[in-house]
Order: C-alpha cells, then structure tokens, then sequence
C-alpha cells in the first residue's frame, strides 16, 4: 500500500504539471552579513521543500524580503519594495511574499504590514527561521496569513540547511544577538542578547565547508569579539566546565585543513583583548584586517552612546594591534551628528580620522530609532550642519584611502579570485589578505583560485592589476598554498 502523498508534495506535484517546473523562489536581503547569511538559510530550506532559485521577481512563486532596520531608509527601502510587490500580486496572485528579518522584530512595524500591506501572506522573525517551512505550508495549503515572531532567540537550532552564493567562501554565524546596547541602536531589540554557537558545532560546519571546496571563511556575529562558546570538552584549569573565547575559536577553525583564509566581523573596540590582537602574529590563516566601528572621536559622544570606551581606549587598541601586524588594514564605521554633537566633538573625530588614517569607513548620519535611548535625547542636530559635518569627513576619509591605496602600487598580492568583476565582465575580482577588492584580467575559469596579482593601478575604493606573467595558463588542478612563493611553484 503506497504512503499517501503529503499535502505538500501533492502541491508540488500539481504545480510541475501546471509550470512545467517546482515553484521558483527568490530571497531579496537588505543590510548586514548576518541577514546575508540568514537568508542562505532560508534559500536552503526552501531547496529542501523541492524549490528552485528564480532568477528574477518575475519568475518567482516565491519571495522573500530579508529585512534591516538599522537605520531610517532601510525602512523606507522596504516600504517602498511592499509597493512593488502589490503590482507582482495584483498580476499574479498565487505569488506567495513572505518579510522577515529585524524589522518583523518590532511589533509596531508587524501591526502596520498586516494593516497597512494585506498582500503580504507570511511574516515571521530573526528567532525563529527554521519555522518558516511550516508557515508557508499553512499559507499555500490554507491559503491562510502566516505570521508567527518569537520574542526571544532561544536555543540555537543548529544543522539548519543553507544555500551559499560563492562555492569558495562562506559566511559562519559563531553568535546571535548584543548586550551591549548602544543608546542609537535597535539591533539588541531585533536580535536579541548575546548566543555563542557550541564550538564543535562551529567547527563541524567549518569542517563540512572545506571539505565542499571553501577556501574563506568569514565569522559572524553583531558583536564577535565577545563569543564565549560552551562544550563539554572545555574544562578550565581546575577541571570545570569553561567556554571557548573568540582567539581560542579561531585557533580551532584555524586548524582545519583547506581553509585558507579567516576574517570576521563586526568587533566592539572594548571587547578587542590582547588574546585577539595577538591572533594576529599565531593564527597565519587570520587576515591582515580589522573592521573596527569607533562610531565618534568624542569621548563625551562616546559616553553618550554607551559605548564604553573611550577615544584614548580606541587609540590603544589601534597601537597594540599596529604593534603586532604594522600593515594590519583597518576599516570603522561612523554615526555624524548624535544628539548633542558639538562642533568641538566633531573636531575630535576629525583628528582621531588623522591619527588613525583608516584604510576605508562606513559612514551614516545619526537616523532616530524608535524605542532605542538616544531617540528621547532632545539635543538634534541641525540638518545642515549634519551634512556639513558628514561631506567633510567623507572627503577627507576618501582622501586618506585613496593614499593608503597608493601605497600598493607595484606590489604583488594574493588575491582570492571570486568571478567577474561588476564594472568590466572581461576582467575578474577578488580581494587582497588585506581585504581590499583587486579587477584584474584573467581567464575566467580561475575564479575561486588565490593568484599572485602585481598592482598596477589604483583608484579610491579598488585595485587594479595583472595575474603574473607565469600564472596565465594556470593547469587545472594545481592544490593552493598560501604563500607567493609557494602559489608561483605552482605555475613552475
Ligand atoms: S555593539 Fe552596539 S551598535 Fe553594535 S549591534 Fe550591539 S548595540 Fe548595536
């Protein structure tokens, strides 16, 4: 007696014969790595449904909208995209449009898209991904409105199946969430405290990712450098159970074979410990580069914001890791114009930028979030003297990564190949140790492969240059290894 189809696989099975194919899907990301990686999650899940990738909104019976509520216009950026969506159901009305990520996190934003946007059938949260094959169950089965957040995060639900976009480098989550609680930022109410992953659950996915060919791994978390990772194997040195802090993870994934490459983000500059600096100089596989956000080069804005350091505790950092790795490449992020922000306090963010000279920054003008401290705090800033502030320290950041780039000119660098470059498809793209992104002409089919490339040319945010003349006719199957010297044996 055969086992009766499930509903599921009925829909599948009727919807082939009306299409000629499995429902398509397609997942639109808005902000960070971590929603980046989240939404792999959501892509392999919807495979594991018997799914397939749309390559456009037109071809999707699917979609997904990821979203970030970091600031004011990726909300606006995602209001604006509901609009879009109801043309796509008023054409197609069996399209099924599911949002979720931060934004779903608050519930005055869930209330107004179930209010406001009625063509939106499923909305769920950050904690709770691994229900949304359930919700979209009930919702093309039932043709019902799904909406199901939880409020917190929970146990972490591990093995959960993901779909990455580059065959050789992949984003690892290692921890959930932040305590730390800066007064403008909504992310501690979104993504809720602070959850290391287990470390052998951490490694196991490190392991199962070299073994499919990724040769650099990036590991996430809101706030990474405060990982503190639990197993039964760490034992203290009085035999109790202990936790796994950031270096120590990092020597652990640092020690698997065919990994090649390690970066992470994002740090908090208090939580940067000597441990970690000192990675820097033990782990060889650690790349030269560190995103540092210092956010304001005031102490008193500093205080403000509840960041709990210092401008003076910042520069320390920035010495101590320059100590270390002399050329490390470091990148920040910057919020101009916080409530009460002197001209003074912009001042000292002007010379910090002087003292520092940062290879490049993310810059954003303060954007008030709802239900965050610094929204109550009186003291705005006036609009002009904002953008004031803002165009003239992207002027003279822009400035100072163009030298720092400069400083390449003529060097040879490995660069991890990763396909063709957007501005000019004859060319591929990758980036240096350092992290900086490197157009260089090549065959195509060396995509994925880490080159020995000599710069040739700079501009403010890339580099360009030429595989080495010995490289060129590069045989298929040569291994990788990390230094020039050893990658140019290669090619002998
Ligand atoms: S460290 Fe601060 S800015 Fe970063 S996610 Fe946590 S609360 Fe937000």
């Amino acid at each position: 007696m055969t086992n009766p189809m499930s509903p599921w696989t009925e829909y599948l099975r009727e919807y082939r014969e009306t299409h000629g194919r499995p429902p398509a899907y397609l997942t639109e990301t808005m902000g960070c790595q971590m929603n980046e990686r989240d939404s792999e999650t959501i892509a392999g899940l919807l495979c594991d449904m018997g799914c397939v990738p749309a390559a456009s909104r037109a071809e999707a019976a699917i979609l997904v909208i990821n979203t970030c509520s970091v600031r004011e216009n990726a909300d606006n950026r995602f209001f604006g995209t509901l609009g879009q969506i109801k043309k796509i159901k008023e054409a197609r009305p069996e399209t099924v449009t599911a949002v979720c990520g931060c934004m779903m996190q608050q519930q005055h934003i869930v209330d107004r898209v179930k209010e406001k946007y009625p063509w939106v059938d499923i909305i769920f949260g950050t904690h709770n991904i691994h229900e949304f094959p359930e919700l979209l169950r009930s919702a093309v089965l039932e043709r019902a409105k799904a909406v199901l957040i939880r409020d917190d995060g929970g146990d972490i639900v591990e093995g959960l199946p993901f779909r990455r976009e580059f065959p050789f480098k992949a984003y690892v989550n290692v921890m959930y969430g932040c305590d730390n609680c800066c007064t403008y930022c909504i992310v501690p109410y979104t993504r809720g405290r602070e959850r290391s992953r287990r470390p052998a659950a951490i490694e196991r996915e490190v392991r199962d990712l070299a073994a499919d060919g990724v040769k650099e791994i990036t590991l996430l978390g809101q706030n990474v450098n405060s990982y503190r990772g639990r197993d039964d194997d760490i034992r203290n040195d009085g035999g109790e159970n202990d936790t796994l802090d950031f270096p120590g993870l990092i020597e652990r994934v640092g020690a698997i074979d065919g990994i090649e490459r390690i970066r992470f983000m994002t740090s908090h500059p208090k939580d940067l410990s000597q441990r970690l600096i000192d990675a820097y100089k033990s782990c060889d596989k650690l790349c030269g580069t560190i995103h540092l956000p210092v956010q304001s080069g005031s102490s008193r804005v500093l205080a403000r914001m509840n960041r709990r350091y210092t401008k003076e505790d910042y520069l320390e950092r920035i010495a101590g890791l320059r100590a270390v790795f002399p050329d490390i490449a470091i990148t920040t992020d910057f919020i101009v114009g916080f409530p009460g922000e002197t001209e003074a306090d912009f001042e000292e963010t002007m010379d910090l930028i002087e003292r520092v000279r940062f290879d490049s920054a993310f810059t954003f003008l303060y954007s008030r979030r709802k239900g965050t401290p610094a929204a109550s705090y009186a003291d705005a800033v006036p609009e002009a003297d904002k953008h004031r502030r803002f165009n003239r320290m992207v002027e003279r950041l822009n400035a100072i990564t163009a030298e720092k780039n400069r400083a390449y000119l003529g060097r040879t660098e490995i660069v991890l190949a990763e396909g063709p470059s957007k501005t000019d498809p004859s060319m591929l793209t990758g980036r240096t140790d350092s992290g900086k992104v490197v157009n260089f002409r090549a065959p195509a089919e060396l995509a994925g492969r880490m080159l020995p490339v000599r710069v040739t040319g700079v501009r403010t945010f890339s580099l360009y240059g030429e595989l080495l003349p010995e490289c060129r006719n590069a045989p298929e199957n040569i291994p990788l290894s990390r230094s020039l010297a050893g990658i140019l044996s290669d090619f002998e």
